[in-house]
């Protein structure tokens, strides 16, 4: 009888508990539910390449690796779980889409991305704020400006009232379209880009300041088109006169009255009409939003004739003959014309059919070279079947782009194979003669050190290092004892007067060198809530 009592109160003790319990938990959610909706919701989207209409390759929207949700939060460690920022709001991540650098996206794909997003945000309306992430040079078939597009689009779903804040590659393009259509914007200001991370950063944290402030969208937005348009090669922030048109930038939007600055180089590689620098500057200070904006235009204007390439320049066979008889090794060699990284196919084969062409490299105990890289997913696949330490013979690249040379032939020893890369998926070495020749199953830069350490390749200890890129990434700039450029036919060839553009404003520097003084006063872009 006792013992049945024990029970029974043991019973009502569990169940008092339990009954306890959920109303704590309906506590909890009453009192996250209240938090959350005085927390600012802020949405993110985008979508992030710069893409060359001077190349053959398109782009599809597998290459996207588009994100989706909570998984968006992967993309920006400065919205980690414990970050400070990921507590100033309810996040509504959407979709986020980067690829690498190619050919024009098809319309098929940039539809599907487009309406994706656009039936996302429309699930989870309304919004305070929507932190728009995109590259700025993508150009799709058919369709002219698509970021301007794209914001347009996101536009007649959120309303006029969210305040939108956009960031980009200095590299990107802005339209009047996408001026008028965002509310904060800004872009990187270094090339290479070692500020990508803080310059989305920065754009959010600016979209939070200004929500949580009250201050809402910025009253003025100054915007100055230059008619400037040069390669990214050279136009690096390492060196001038880049270095010191950039370095404005920073103390320009710390004034007081202003919320941010930007100078976008734009994109050279694609023949439309908003192609060429931009200059932006957003605040509440009208005086000062403009001449700011004026000062740092005039000062890239007055600079557009000392930009030159950043490394020394060359035909290829000038830069090989000088890094073969050059004692600083490693002697790195820019493939620039087919630099994947700024919309080149990557797949041209010119380059390493000249370098399989040289004498020097003919034996095993020639000067060393690495060759990275070219695609040819049918030799990767022998290599495979052949097994390292034996011979393979097959063909690589020029399956998008053959314009300058066929497939090259490839008969050497497999050294390594290494699987697992985002971008590339399987890499092999084969070496030919004294070349280490790096296939590829699919196209991938080379930027870091690993990428080549992977294979078993020690690029230190080696004589000359051929990659397809421009100017060098940090880590092989801050490894290379020598370095040129070879200006190689491609996509992204750096000799861009030599392009066929039909349809970039004219006049325009460098092509039209007596151009008269042109109009560099800033234009008041109309605040979103007036469209
Ligand atoms: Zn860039």
């Amino acid at each position: 009888m006792k013992r049945l009592v024990i029970t029974l109160s043991i019973g009502l003790l569990a169940v008092l508990a339990i009954v306890a319990q959920g109303s704590i938990n309906k506590r909890t959610n009453n009192s996250h539910g209240a938090r959350s909706k005085k927390l600012p919701r802020i949405a993110i989207c985008g979508l992030g390449i710069e893409s060359s209409t001077f190349s053959p390759a398109q782009t599809d929207e597998a290459a996207f690796h588009a994100k989706y949700n909570d998984d968006v939060f992967s993309t920006y460690p400065f919205l980690s779980i414990d970050s400070p920022l990921r507590h100033r709001a309810a996040w509504i991540p959407t979709l986020v889409g980067h690829a690498l650098p190619g050919g024009i996206v098809t319309r098929r794909a940039y539809e599907s991305l487009v309406k994706q997003t656009l039936d996302m945000l429309q699930k989870k309306l309304p919004y305070d704020g929507l932190y728009f992430d995109i590259h700025g040079a993508m150009s799709v078939v058919g369709l002219d400006d698509p970021e301007g597009d794209f914001i347009q689009r996101i536009r007649k779903v959120i309303g006029t009232k969210t305040i939108i804040s956009t960031s980009m590659d200095l590299h990107g393009n802005v339209s009047w379209r996408l001026a008028e259509n965002t509310d904060l914007i800004t872009c990187y200001r270094l090339a290479p880009h070692e500020d990508a991370m803080a310059t989305k950063k920065r754009a959010v944290e600016n979209l939070i300041n200004r929500i949580e402030s009250g201050k809402g969208k910025p009253r003025y937005k100054a915007y100055i088109n230059l008619p400037i348009l040069l390669p990214g090669e050279k136009t690096s922030t390492r060196i001038e006169p880049a270095k010191s048109v950039y370095a404005a930038v920073a103390p320009a939007a710390a004034q007081p009255g202003v919320v941010d600055a930007a100078i976008w180089v734009g994109y050279a590689w694609a023949d439309e009409p908003r192609n060429h620098a931009v200059v932006m500057v957003t605040g509440d200070d009208k005086q000062t939003v403009t001449k700011t904006a004026e000062r740092l235009a005039q000062g890239f204007w007055d600079a557009r004739a000392g930009f030159a390439f950043v490394s020394p320049t060359g035909t290829l066979a000038e830069c090989l003959d000088k890094a073969v008889a050059s004692t600083k090794h490693p002697f790195f060699i820019s493939d620039s014309g087919d630099n994947p990284t700024a919309g080149g196919a990557g797949d041209v084969t010119w380059t390493i059919q000249e370098i399989l062409k040289r004498p020097e490299f003919q034996s095993a105990d020639g000067p060393s070279v690495i060759y990275a890289s070219i695609p040819g997913p049918e030799l990767v696949a022998k290599a495979e079947a052949a097994g390292v330490g034996n011979i393979v013979d097959g063909y690589a690249g020029a399956k998008v782009d053959s314009r300058y040379a066929p497939p090259v032939h490839i008969k050497g020893v497999v050294e390594s194979i290494f699987k697992g890369d985002i971008d590339a998926e399987v890499e092999v070495a084969i070496k030919v003669g004294s070349v280490h020749i790096i296939v590829t199953k699919k196209r991938k830069p080379y930027h870091h050190e690993r990428d080549f350490t992977n294979m078993g390749l020690n690029p230190r200890k080696t004589d000359i290092v051929v990659v397809k890129i421009g100017y060098l990434e940090p880590e092989l700039y801050n490894m290379r004892a020598d370095w040129m450029m070879a200006i190689t036919p491609g996509g992204v060839d750096q000799n861009i007067e030599r392009l066929p553009y039909r349809r970039i404003e004219r006049p325009m520097f460098p092509f039209d060198k007596d151009m008269p003084q042109p109009d560099l006063s800033a234009k008041l872009v109309p605040m979103s809530d007036k469209l």
